[in-house]
């Protein structure tokens, strides 16, 4: 193969991996972020968990309130009860005490399901709370990768930088000008290879004497319709089993 192609092939390489390297560095504060958004989350479960707690407990002291209210008329109900002098007003006061012990019976119901709610709801919390741990375990690991990850990325493009450097030293000036040229136009992508006569990147059938001299890999050629300089990867040989 002719040196400048297998030259400005080795750079494409080198030049494709530089770009998906800074991608990555580039979607970091996303990612940041993203995982700032997943804490958030957990926080909010455990705040929102609490919350429902505290308004549960809110609510049984209210009702704590009324049982006391309507205790407190039963017994007075019941101390009338005794100094009743006629048969109307035993009935109108036993009517009475029936009522505040429906009252009472109601809100003690009510007590129980709030009380039933609060064992729910402090479960919540528990495992709202465990679910934050484990969020933030989680989180703190794939914040740990993504630090190393950033070292393994810039020592990446740092040596693709110096490997780029010695081949950019070694390749024909006008190669490299073409190179540089179509790749700043086809957005980083300055070689192809051409198969079956069709250049796989632009997709444009080739002429059958470009293709053929593109065959060969001894000139640099470039496409007629993206002029991304092509190369062909010979057929690998076919090694036949040999039966005895
Ligand atoms: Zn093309």
């Amino acid at each position: 193969m002719n040196a400048d192609l297998e030259r400005v092939i080795a750079l494409q390489r080198l030049d494709t991996a530089a770009d998906a390297a800074r991608k990555k560095l580039a979607d970091e504060p996303d990612r940041e972020k993203a995982l700032d958004a997943r804490l958030d989350a957990a926080r909010q479960h455990v705040a929102a968990a609490k919350d429902h707690l505290v308004q549960n407990q809110a609510a049984r002291r209210e009702i704590e309130k009324e049982l006391a209210l309507h205790q407190g008329r039963l017994s007075k109900f019941r101390e009338q009860a005794m100094a009743v002098k006629t048969n109307q007003e035993y009935h109108a006061i036993q009517h009475e005490i029936a009522h505040a012990q429906t009252a009472i019976k109601g809100h003690e119901d009510k007590m129980l399901e709030r009380m039933l709610e609060a064992d729910e709801l402090t479960a919540a919390v528990k495992k709202a709370e465990a679910d934050l741990a484990a969020e933030q375990k989680a989180i703190d690991a794939d914040r740990k990768s993504m630090k190393a990850e950033h070292g393994d990325l810039q020592a990446q493009l740092e040596r693709i930088a110096s490997e780029r450097a010695a081949i950019v030293a070694a390749l024909d000036k006008h190669v490299l000008a073409t190179f540089e040229l179509v790749s700043r136009k086809r957005n980083g992508v300055a070689v192809a290879e051409a198969k079956d006569g069709i250049c796989t990147i632009c997709h444009v059938r080739l002429r059958p004497q470009v293709f053929n001299t593109v065959r060969r890999n001894e000139q640099i050629v470039q496409c007629d319709s993206c002029q991304r300089i092509l190369f062909f990867v010979p057929a690998p040989a076919v090694t036949q089993a040999t039966t005895t």
